[in-house]
């Protein structure tokens, strides 16, 4: 099986009801086939702005327009940021 874009609805259907062993196991030979097994992608997050964020997007807990027992830190420095960017690679 190649890499696709292009699927229908019937196509998607079909995988949708496949039983979930089956997707398992067909899902893992499609990752080794595209991926080195043994490899893992690491990534990590870090709040630059930790109650901060002039912002009110509801979901988000980095708005200051909520009172919280977190207290709130200034935005981090680039130089700050790039350093911590480069602890992670
Ligand atoms: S998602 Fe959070 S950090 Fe981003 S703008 Fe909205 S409130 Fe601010």
């Amino acid at each position: 099986m190649n890499i696709r874009y292009d699927w229908t609805l019937e196509e998607l259907e079909m995988l949708y009801h496949l039983p979930l062993l089956e997707l398992i196991s067909t899902s893992n030979q499609l990752h080794n086939k595209y991926h080195e097994p043994s490899e893992v992608q690491v990534c990590s997050l870090i709040s630059i702005k930790t109650g901060g964020c002039p912002e009110d997007c509801k979901y988000c807990a980095q708005s200051s327009r909520y009172q919280t027992a977190v207290s709130a830190t200034p935005l981090m420095s680039y130089e700050a940021v790039l350093n911590e960017a480069k602890k992670s690679s």
